[in-house]
């Protein structure tokens, strides 16, 4: 009983939107982001994070807690939009949960305590919320409520990609290969996918010329979902034809949550802080 009880949670807590990206890609953002820091701004974010420590290490930390000593910010990973819905509604998809709010909510929250909490802790963790939740918004399926993000929409891997041969033990749900897989068959190494990056997407387009609002983030992200989750059911194999049509755009959103999140930190830790007094 207590076990089918505890394989029951497991099970339930098993699902819920997975990760977000895996460790590369946000480790992907995290390196774009810190090498177009301001000198200022990163001497801010060295001091904030308590010496020369990457972005790129400490890009996941925020998945680490999620699980185990912060369930209060379970939420703040994704944003639930149905499919067929292309509006925010914050009332709805970003109500106070005891398993935290959304990620639109809490990048707010962290682009404002990362200059004016008092505790330096409070602003070295929500340095590393900000770092990992500008990227979570960036994965399409983390803007999408239906099938929890599609963690319970099942398929089967047969893309090789630029690796030319499908992974060993292919991930089986439509938000992990978003999370992971196609990022892994383009390059293993996450410092090989930026070096890619840069000497392509990020060539053509070096500016954040767009909005730094989270919201449009989202909204912008869903349309992608949308168009990648068009004709995938439950058990669809995914070809090389799906790769060739996802692969612009993961560049895309792991290019532009890059420059947006440089210029999120440039903006908040480039000049004095306007805090409001106490
Ligand atoms: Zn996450």
């Amino acid at each position: 009983m207590k076990i089918a009880a505890i394989s029951a949670v497991l099970l339930v807590t098993s699902f819920g939107q997975a990760f977000a990206w895996g460790q590369e890609g946000h480790s992907i953002i995290a390196e774009i982001a810190q090498r177009r820091l301001s000198a200022t701004a990163l001497t801010e974010v060295e001091r904030i994070l308590g010496g020369q420590v990457s972005m790129a290490s400490v890009a996941s930390w925020a998945d680490d807690v999620r699980y185990g000593t912060h369930p209060e910010t379970y939420n703040w990973h994704f944003v639930d939009i149905p499919l067929a819905d292309n509006s925010y509604d914050p009332t709805a998809q970003c109500a106070a949960d005891p398993k935290g709010d959304c990620a639109i909510a809490e990048i707010d929250r962290a682009e404002h305590e990362i200059t004016c909490a008092a505790d330096p802790v409070q602003r070295r963790d929500s340095l590393r919320y900000l770092i990992h939740i500008v990227g979570d918004i960036h994965q399409p399926f983390h803007t999408v409520a239906d099938g929890v993000g599609e963690n319970t929409l099942k398929v089967v891997v047969k893309f090789g990609g630029l690796i030319k041969s499908p992974p060993k033990v292919p991930d089986d749900d439509l938000h992990a290969v978003w999370d992971s897989t196609l990022i892994k068959q383009t390059n293993y190494a996450w410092g090989s996918y930026v070096d890619r990056l840069e000497g392509d997407w990020l060539l053509k387009h070096p500016a954040a010329s767009q909005t730094l609002d989270p919201v449009a983030w989202t909204l912008e992200a869903h349309k992608l979902a949308e168009d990648m989750a068009q004709g995938i059911g439950n058990g669809a194999t995914l070809d090389e034809a799906y790769y060739d049509k996802a692969l612009p755009v993961v560049d895309e959103q792991l290019g532009r949550a890059g420059l947006r999140l440089a210029a999120v930190l440039n903006r908040w830790l480039g000049s004095a802080p306007a805090c409001p007094l106490p």
